[in-house]
This record gives C-alpha cells, sequence and structure tokens, in this order.
C-alpha cells in the first residue's frame, strides 16, 4: 500500500501550499498572453492561486501575479481573468 503524494503548490496570495487540484493556474504563455488555465498544463510561465475571490484580489493588490510572472497586467486583463476566474471558482466549489 504505497500513499499517494498529492501535489501541492504556493498560492502567490496568502503564501498557505494547498493541493493543486484546489488552485488555479494562471499562466503566461510563450505568446507573452496572461490566460487562466483550468486544465494546469498550458505551457509557459505559472502562478497559482486559491480558488477563492479573496485571493485573486489580494494578488492583484499586491501585484503577486506580476512578480510570479515577470509581467505587467493591464486592468483589462485583470477584469477578463476575474470574470473567468468566478466561473472557474464556482466549479470548483461543487467538484
Ligand atoms: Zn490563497
Amino acid at each position: 500500500m504505497r500513499q499517494k503524494k498529492i501535489p501541492m503548490r504556493k498560492c502567490v496570495a496568502c503564501q498557505e501550499m494547498i493541493p493543486k487540484k484546489s488552485l488555479i493556474r494562471i499562466v503566461r504563455t510563450p505568446e507573452s498572453q496572461i490566460l487562466l488555465d483550468p486544465t494546469g498544463k498550458a505551457s509557459g510561465r505559472g502562478a497559482y492561486v486559491c480558488a477563492n475571490i479573496e485571493c485573486f484580489t489580494l494578488a492583484k493588490k499586491r501585484n503577486s501575479f506580476e512578480r510570479a510572472l515577470q509581467t505587467k497586467i493591464s486592468d483589462e486583463i485583470y477584469d477578463e481573468l476575474c470574470t473567468r476566474f468566478q466561473l472557474l471558482g464556482v466549479q470548483k466549489d461543487e467538484s
């Protein structure tokens, strides 16, 4: 009986180690687009945040995504991310 190891990642906002499955990944693609990555498999530099809007808002306020992804993120992109984030967060709650 081997114990299965759960992959953990750190939330960029609250700095807690959380199972990867419960986090939402935001990725900077090789084309320098900032996207929400529901599969967690998109290529590029990624940042993880808890699937709750508090952490998202906190990360935005502290520029944690910009630091983690080493790029500027405009308000328009944040708005877009926020919309998708809330949709995803709801799905994660239900599962
Ligand atoms: Zn968090």
